[in-house]
């Protein structure tokens, strides 16, 4: 028998005019932060979604850490994240010095349960961090009632999330501050990098101070001050021209980009319908009043040993799929905070369920019909 093709779960590709940017950069000269592309690429966010300023940085790690110095985390403020989410989301607030307060997710939309997010507030609660869950809006409306009313700030972690829209406003603009990720796993990626998206323009001079290790530059470089000098605590979170280059070369292509992705996910829906009716196998749910941004697509397996047990399956055959987040509170750090089994109970079983499909770019019609094809072979 041969060996079949693999077919990845994810491959990062360009599909437009990454090289010739990079080459444009590489040739321009200005090879550090800050310059022409990291100036387009901000500028094409900025007027796409709308936000008085967007920050490119090195990570969605770095730009949750920037959010956590903004919000002048201090120890022993508490932060609510869902359980339910990558190790960044949380350990940006930890690394200040804040205790995190893990919230259950809905079993729907795997986004956090909004109507269990009352009783984690308390006096300390300094800041909710919804995560858009495979680019799926959070119940934005009730979330930021329940936060206005208890006067706290909502930041978003929309790693998932970039053009995607709740009500008909985009992802990542709700928050006070929203965080993206280009990491190569995501929807548009530079291999590593990410960005600020600052919503409320009362913290966009103390964010360019702080992604400047902390000193004035970005004044100085505007003419506003004659010259720069150690101002405030910060870091280096400025990615390098050249990546923002083959950033740009991504971005320009987003409405190609997201359609394709658009058909891949439609394409595995329609596929998987009835053979996930048959066999209980639930698949993923978008509101009515969510368009979605086509980040993944994933299956919830009826138990552990059925997951385990498609994924051995698929490999077999040269298919790779993938488990995902495993519950934070129930990580060693997680313990450390006191979570205990039985916290998120939505979260511990998802965890278990929970398989992705291969879901990029350039994965190919051809590609998707031999994962359908082997999933229906699949014998529960
Ligand atoms: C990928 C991801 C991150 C981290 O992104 P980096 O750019 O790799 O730092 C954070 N949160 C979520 C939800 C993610 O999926």
């Amino acid at each position: 028998m041969n060996t079949p093709l693999k077919i990845d779960f994810n491959r990062p590709a360009p599909v437009g005019r990454e090289m010739e940017y990079v080459a444009e950069a590489i040739r321009g000269g200005h090879h550090s932060g800050d310059g022409p592309f990291t100036k387009k690429v901000a500028a094409l966010l900025e007027a796409e979604l709308g936000a008085p300023r967007v920050l490119l940085t090195t990570s969605c790690t770095h730009a949750l850490e920037m959010m956590a110095l903004l919000l002048d985390i201090q120890p022993g403020d508490e932060v609510v994240i869902p359980s339910f989410t990558f190790v960044s989301t949380v350990n940006a607030f930890v690394l200040r010095g804040a205790r995190p307060v893990f919230a259950d997710i809905r079993p729907d939309t795997l986004n956090l349960d909004e109507s269990r997010l009352e009783p984690l507030l308390t006096p300390r609660t300094k800041a909710i961090v919804p995560v858009h869950y495979a680019g799926v809006g959070c119940e934005m409306d009730a979330l930021l009632e329940t936060a206005n009313r208890r006067g706290v700030r909502v930041v978003e972690d929309n790693a998932h999330g970039l053009f995607g829209k709740y009500k008909g406003r985009y992802l990542g603009t709700f928050g006070a501050l929203a965080s993206q990720s280009f990491h190569e796993t995501k929807n548009f990626s530079c291999g590593e990098g990410g960005a600020l998206i600052i919503n409320d323009p009362a913290l966009v001079e103390r964010a360019e101070i702080l992604r400047e290790k902390g000193t004035n530059r970005s004044r100085f470089f505007r003419g506003q001050v004659d010259k720069y000098t150690w101002v405030d605590i910060g870091s280096s979170y400025l990615p390098s021209d050249i990546l923002a280059a083959y950033l740009y070369g991504q971005l320009e292509q987003r409405e190609k980009i997201q359609s394709h992705r658009k058909r891949l996910w439609e394409f595995y829906h329609a596929a998987l319908q009835d053979w996930a009716q048959a066999h209980e196998v639930q698949l993923p749910y978008v509101p009515a009043h969510v368009e979605q941004a086509y980040h993944m697509f994933y299956l919830l397996l009826p138990t552990l040993d059925l997951r385990q047990r498609l994924i051995a399956h698929l490999r077999e055959r040269g298919i790779y799929s993938v488990f995902h987040y495993l519950p934070l509170h129930l990580s060693d750090m997680g313990r450390r905070f006191g979570g205990r089994e039985g916290d998120c109970p939505v979260t511990e079983r998802v965890s278990d369920q929970l398989l992705r499909l291969p879901f990029h770019n350039i994965l190919t019609q051809e590609e998707q019909e031999r994962v359908v094809e082997a999933i229906l072979e699949f014998d529960f």
